[in-house]
C-alpha cells in the first residue's frame, strides 16, 4: 500500500493532522501557498493566539447540519486538547473569561512548536506551492507541481476558507471538493465589522464603549450580546460587533433589513438614571445643556445624543430641560439606533460561514462519502465557530479526529 499522505494547507487543521499521521509512520507532505505555516495562525487573537476555549459546548460552533461537529469536539474536548499541545511543550494560560492562550501571548510560539514537531517527525514542506489540479487515477492522488509527481493513496483539503486572502486563504479549497462532486453552501462572512450610512455614527469614530447590543432582523428582536462597541468611519466594529455579525451577515445575504439598538449605559438601569439627571439638574440649572452628560459619557457622543433627542434650540441651559426631555435622553442613551446596510466582507472577517457541504462528510473521520480516501478538516467545510477560541479549537479538533481514523 502507498503510504504517502498529501495534505493541502499547512494552517491550523493541517498542521495537527501532520504531526499525528507522521508519528503514525505515513509519509506526510504539505503544500503550502505561502513561504511559511499557519500565516492566519499568527493573526489571531491579535498576534496572542486564542488558541481554544475551557468551555465547550455544540452551542458555540455553526453548522448547516448543527449536530456535525458532536463528535470531533466530544473526542477532541478541551481536556484532550490540554494533553496534546501540552506534551508538544506548549506552556497555556488561561485569560479574558475562559479563553486560552499560549502563556508567551505569542501566536509564533504555537507556529513554531507544531513546525518543528512535524519536521521531527519527518514531515515535508513544500512551500510557494499553490494545489488547484488534483488527478486521481488508480485509486492514488497525484498533484504536479514544479515538473514533480506527487502520488499519495490519501488526500487531505485543509486549505481553510476564503477569509483574509491577504493571509494566504482562496476559494481552492471549495473548488477542489466540486472537482469531486462536493456541493458548497454559499460562504458568508462571520465575525466581521459592519458598515452603516448613518452619517452621525461616523462623526464618532474612534469612541469605544462598553455597551449591550440589541439586533433587530425585520424589526424583530434576535439577538444580545454585551461587550466593547467600537464606533468607526464606516459604522461598528468591536467584541460584541463581531458576536452578533454572523446573524447580521447572514440576514443581509437574504436581503433582510438589519438594525442595532445600542445601550451605552447598560449598568444602569433607566428609571436610576432619569433621577442621576434629575438631580443634575438641580445642581447645575444654569449650565449649558450639553454639560447634562459631561463626565459620565464620552464627550465626543454628548452632541451625538442631543442631536439624536432633537432637543429645540431655544432650550440652551439645563434648567430649561423638561421631564420628558431627560426621559428622552435617557431613552436614547439606552437605545443608539444603527441601520447596518452591509459587513466588511470576506477581505476582513476573522472566519467564513458556510464552505463544503458537510452532508457528504462523515462527522467521525471527517472524510468524504462521495469520494475514496478524500478527507477534510478545519474551516473549508461548512462549520464556524463564535468568537472566542471556538475556530481553532474546531480546525484542532476536525484534524485530530481526521488524523486518528486514518489507519495504516
Ligand atoms: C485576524 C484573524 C484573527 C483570528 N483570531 C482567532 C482567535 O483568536 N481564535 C480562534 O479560534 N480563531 C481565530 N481566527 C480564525 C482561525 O484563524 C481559523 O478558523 C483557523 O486558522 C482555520 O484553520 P484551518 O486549518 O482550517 O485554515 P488556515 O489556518 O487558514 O490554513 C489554511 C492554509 O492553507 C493554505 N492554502 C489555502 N489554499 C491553498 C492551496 N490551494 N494550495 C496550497 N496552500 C493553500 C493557506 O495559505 C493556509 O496556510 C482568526 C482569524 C483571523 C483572520
Amino acid at each position: 500500500m502507498n503510504k504517502n499522505i498529501n495534505i493541502i494547507g499547512s494552517g491550523a487543521s493541517g498542521l495537527i493532522s501532520a504531526i499525528i499521521l507522521s508519528k503514525k509512520g505515513f509519509k506526510v507532505t504539505i503544500f503550502e501557498k505561502n513561504s511559511k505555516v499557519g500565516r492566519k495562525i499568527l493573526a489571531t487573537g491579535n498576534g496572542k493566539c486564542n488558541i481554544s476555549n475551557q468551555n465547550l459546548s455544540l452551542d458555540n460552533f455553526h453548522s448547516t447540519i448543527n449536530t456535525f461537529p458532536t463528535y470531533a469536539i466530544s473526542q477532541f474536548n478541551y481536556k484532550t486538547f490540554e494533553t496534546f499541545f501540552s506534551n508538544l511543550g506548549l506552556v497555556l494560560i488561561q485569560g479574558d473569561g475562559t479563553k486560552v492562550y499560549p502563556m508567551s501571548l505569542q501566536a509564533s510560539s504555537v507556529t513554531d512548536i507544531l513546525y518543528n514537531e512535524a519536521i521531527a517527525n519527518g514531515v515535508e514542506f513544500i512551500f510557494n506551492s499553490f494545489i488547484q489540479d488534483i488527478k486521481y487515477q488508480n485509486n492514488l492522488y497525484e498533484i504536479f507541481f514544479e515538473n514533480k509527481r506527487y502520488i499519495s493513496s490519501v488526500l487531505i483539503i485543509a486549505t481553510g476558507s476564503c477569509a483574509m486572502k491577504k493571509l494566504g486563504s482562496s476559494n481552492s479549497g471549495y473548488d477542489i471538493a466540486k472537482q469531486f462532486k462536493h456541493k458548497i453552501i454559499e460562504p458568508f462572512a462571520s465575525l466581521v465589522q459592519l458598515v452603516s450610512e448613518d452619517k452621525d455614527i461616523h462623526r464618532l469614530s474612534g469612541v469605544k464603549v462598553n455597551s449591550t447590543v440589541k439586533l433587530f432582523i425585520d424589526n424583530k428582536q434576535m439577538q444580545t450580546k454585551s461587550g466593547d462597541v467600537l464606533f468607526t468611519n464606516y459604522g461598528v466594529s468591536g467584541n460584541a460587533i463581531l458576536d452578533i455579525s454572523r446573524n447580521c451577515s447572514y440576514s443581509l445575504l437574504k436581503n433582510k433589513k438589519v438594525k442595532l439598538s445600542v445601550d451605552i449605559i447598560p449598568d444602569i438601569d433607566k428609571n436610576k438614571f432619569i433621577k442621576i439627571l434629575e438631580n443634575r439638574k438641580k445642581l447645575l440649572p444654569n449650565k449649558e445643556i450639553n454639560f447634562l452628560l459631561e463626565s459620565m459619557i464620552n464627550k465626543k457622543l454628548i452632541p451625538f445624543i442631543f442631536n439624536r433627542v432633537k432637543i429645540p434650540t431655544i432650550k440652551q441651559y439645563i434648567e430649561q430641560l423638561t421631564k420628558k426631555d431627560l426621559i428622552n435622553i435617557v431613552y436614547h442613551l439606552k437605545n443608539i439606533q444603527i441601520n447596518i446596510k452591509d459587513t466588511k466582507g470576506f477581505e476582513n472577517a476573522e472566519v467564513v460561514a458556510g464552505g463544503i457541504d458537510v452532508m457528504d462528510i462523515d462527522n467521525k473521520t471527517m472524510q468524504s462519502k462521495l469520494q475514496k480516501d478524500l478527507y477534510f478538516c478545519g474551516e473549508v467545510m461548512d462549520v464556524d465557530g463564535e468568537c472566542g477560541g471556538y475556530n481553532l479549537h474546531w480546525a484542532w479538533a476536525s484534524g485530530y479526529i481526521m488524523a486518528n481514523s486514518i489507519k495504516l
